[in-house]
């Protein structure tokens, strides 16, 4: 049985590809250096698949910036507002794409980004035009694989298919769908997978993760014309067809019928497929069995891996089998062999983990254990394993005494706010006086390098928790001082002492614990450092009172407190894989609810709850999907719901289509959701033609995610786009996204322009501004030292 790997972390052991397009970015290093971290890195990750023992080794797997980025300047999709830029190299040309360009006269956007499936990663939209063609425009595949073929690597190059990138994208203009591009876009997958056999790659992964979604009518067809086609075209070379996160479910008879050599299955979301998957497939068919999680960090089990490979064997006898992780390794980061120290997990929990480099370890032994059933050695490696796991299943971490009882005890009136939005709405209105078009931000300020240093320096016990509470205290005054002088009328505290939204509480909670090195790509050079949810989740103390009250004692302007939701923190966490993820939310519902009355009572008068991965979260498959927003939407208004009317719950929400789930968005019954929607021009808003949604809204008026200034005329327009969909006594002005990757520079140009664009709505809306020095002072709030 061959081994292999769908694809390796890119962003390096250390983040060195971070720092490395950073520097890159900032104009401190050269193209030729950024390329040669990129080959350092590349070279690292073979080797290390390698010496694991692993059969075929993934390459093309690697991206400065995005796979999917990659592609579209692989096929020549570039959109046409780049066209100035052709005579940058490539790689600069693709930062534009990625990043926006505003330099020597020219004022590009960039790309739209939106999440990959159900994850945390980014890629870039492709965009289409009806006129579109294709041709190869970069060798980046064939240079890889003879990169890694010149290193002794028995090497598979790895290309996103032509389906799937196509359904990725999106039409730029009317009168046209996507998938009709197909035709012409083969010729060019052709052409590169041609070169690449010709280069002496025996197996290409083609990545088709749409083969696990609905699928309607036409994409069924796409699937048959494109394989048909590439068989044509490139009839030597073996196609492993890959898709994952769900079952290929309704889409096996299509799957397995493909003229491909090998078909991918993910066997962790999905190991009920199995038994279909082989009575429906043909004789000659081979299968990649993903029974390792590329999704989570917790060591395989291999006794269940080895009873699913069985299952297979038994059907289709060993020859046709390859041994693989459920998806692109991507998801988890490097090594559990940084972690000894460091890191906040306890000791124990150590030896429950596997990341990608024990990932690529565990599929190699797996594949051993299964071909090697009664040797001694084999013994040995099954009876460890299932040591580590059973010592986990019955470890202590894993329960909090009483939690049980306080989530029994939760009762329907939990779960509702005390009147309906309108009268609260009247209520908040007469608490907080707030002018129409009411601007703010979603929380977060510039992480600046300081900023960083200082917690470094607490970290390495340079400088002592008083001084570094004082120095974070001054930013706060700083960022409160800025905010009001720039008229915003909802201030923040900035969230300086976070470093992450969802780690910051993750370090803050029982029964989580968070990695020193655990770092997975978001986008580009963006990292995430997910907490690990191993055992029931408890909140130990308040968690986030003391700055919030703070900031909210340096202004009369109403103060909002800045929390993560449940939903989020689930999402963005390793979670455990012992118990439903619904458990898991509620158990982190009720230490958020815990938190947002400590607010309330400390004398917060609006309380933001981020649910930006709510939308992620929601399963690939439509029928899967009620089940899990009947329980988000649950764990959010348990969270939520334990204020009095006066005060103002915001929730907002980022980086996803949510036209889908509108309703559901509105059963939260947050008073304001701010929401991203200045990348696809307000597109969100025409879900409001078929559904009102009650409450008050503030679409966001700028993209957060490039330094790109916007104009004050460009965010009116967005503006008076939104109007015309919400009312305007609800409508707030707010960025896409919080401001923590921006610079000070930016920011401030931006926010002013935002400021200055609401008041020219205000002129326009004929109300006139209402005097905020007049504001009376905040009524019933806790005094202020
Ligand atoms: N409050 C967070 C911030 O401003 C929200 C971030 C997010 O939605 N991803 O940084
Ligand atoms: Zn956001």
């Amino acid at each position: 049985m061959l081994t292999h790997n769908l694809g390796y972390p890119r962003i390096g052991r250390r983040r060195e590809l971070k720092e490395a397009c950073e520097r890159y970015w900032a104009g401190e290093s050269t193209l030729e250096e950024l390329l040669s971290v990129g080959q350092t890195l590349r070279r690292s990750h073979w080797l290390t698949q390698r010496e694991a023992g692993l059969d075929l080794i993934p390459c093309n797997d690697f991206s400065y910036y995005d796979h999917v980025l990659d592609m579209s300047q692989m096929v020549g999709a570039i959109p046409p507002r780049y066209a100035p830029l052709a005579g940058l190299p490539a790689m600069d040309l693709a930062f534009a794409m990625a990043r926006g360009y505003q330099k020597d006269g020219h004022d590009l956007i960039a790309m739209e980004m939106t999440k990959w499936f159900d994850t945390n990663y980014h890629y870039l939209v492709p965009e289409f035009h009806k006129a579109q063609t294709f041709t190869v425009q970069s060798s980046k595949a064939l240079d890889e694989f003879l990169e890694a073929k010149a290193l002794g690597m028995n090497a598979k190059p790895v290309l996103l298919g032509p389906v799937s990138y196509l359904m990725l994208g999106k039409e730029k203009e009317g009168g046209f769908h996507r998938l009709q591009l197909l035709e012409r876009l083969l010729p060019v997958y052709a052409e590169l997978m041609r070169d690449l056999f010709e280069a002496g790659a025996e197996f290409v992964q083609v990545d088709e993760p749409f083969l696990s979604l609905d699928l309607e009518e036409n994409v069924v067809e796409a699937y048959r014309t494109a394989y048909r086609e590439l068989k044509r075209g490139v009839p030597g070379i073996r196609i492993i067809l890959t898709s994952y996160f769900d079952g290929l479910r309704n889409n096996i008879p299509l799957a397995v019928h493909l003229p491909v050599h090998t078909v991918h299955l993910d066997l962790q979301r999905a190991p009920e497929q199995l038994e279909e998957v082989l009575a429906a497939a043909p004789e000659e068919l081979c299968f990649s069995l993903g029974v390792v999680d590329g999704r989570n960090i917790w060591r395989n089990d291999f006794s269940a891996s080895l009873a699913l490979i069985r299952k297979a064997i038994d059907a289709v006898g060993s020859s046709r089998l390859m041994i693989a992780p459920s998806c692109s390794l991507l998801h988890v980061p490097y090594d559990t062999a940084l972690e000894s120290g460091g890191g906040a997990l306890p000791e124990v929990v150590l030896e429950w983990l596997a990341f990608a480099r024990q990932k690529v370890g565990e599929v190699c032994d797996i594949a051993y254990l299964a071909s090697s059933p009664g040797s001694p050695e084999a013994a040995l490696r099954l009876a460890e394993n299932a040591l580590v796991v059973q010592r986990r299943r019955s470890s202590p971490l894993l329960h909090n005494e009483g939690l049980e009882e306080r989530l029994a005890d939760v009762a329907p009136r939990d779960l509702r706010r005390e009147s309906s939005f309108e009268v609260r709405s009247r209520k908040q209105a007469a608490a907080l006086n707030l002018p129409l078009f009411p601007t703010t931000t979603i929380g977060s300020f510039p992480q600046t390098t300081e900023l960083r240093r200082l917690r470094n320096r607490l970290r390495k016990g340079e400088i002592d928790i008083e001084s570094y509470r004082e120095a974070i205290e001054a930013e706060i005054v700083a960022a409160v001082r800025w905010q009001e002088e720039a008229g915003i009328d909802v201030l923040v505290h900035g969230e300086f002492e976070r470093a992450d939204m969802v780690e910051y509480f993750g370090r803050k909670l029982d029964g989580c614990g968070f990695t020193a090195h655990g770092w997975v790509q978001s986008y580009g050079s963006r990292c995430v450092k997910p907490p690990v949810i191993y055992g029931d989740v408890v909140r130990k103390g308040a968690m986030t009172v003391r700055w919030s009250d703070f900031a909210r004692c340096l202004t009369r302007k109403p103060m909002k407190g800045m929390l993560t939701g449940p939903v989020t923190i689930l999402q963005w966490s390793f979670a455990r894989d012992d118990q439903p993820r619904r458990e898991t939310a509620r158990q982190l519902a009720l230490a958020i609810r815990d938190e947002v009355r400590d607010l309330e009572r400390a004398g917060l008068k609006i309380i933001q709850i981020d649910e930006p991965a709510f939308r992620e979260g929601m399963p690939l498959r439509k029928g899967s999907r009620e089940e899990y927003l009947s329980w988000a939407v649950e764990a959010f208004r348990l969270a939520s719901s334990g204020v009095r009317d006066e005060t103002q719950i915001h929730t907002h929400m980022c980086y996803s289509e949510f036209n889908d789930i509108m309703p559901e968005i509105a059963a939260l019954d947050a008073d304001v959701i701010t929401i991203e929607t200045s990348r696809s021009q307000m597109e969100l808003l025409e879900a409001f033609n078929t559904f009102r949604y009650p409450n008050a809204i503030g679409p966001g008026v700028f993209d957060v995610h490039t330094p790109r200034v916007p104009t004050v005329e460009e965010m009116v327009t967005l503006l008076r786009r939104a109007l015309s969909y919400v009312p305007k006594e609800r409508l707030w002005v707010n960025p896409d996204c919080g401001l923590k990757t921006r610079r000070w520079e930016e920011t401030k140009a931006a926010l002013s322009n935002m400021v200055a664009a609401a008041r020219i709505l205000r002129e326009e809306g004929g109300e006139g501004e209402v005097e905020q020095e007049e504001m009376p002072a905040a009524s019933g709030s806790a005094p202020c030292k």
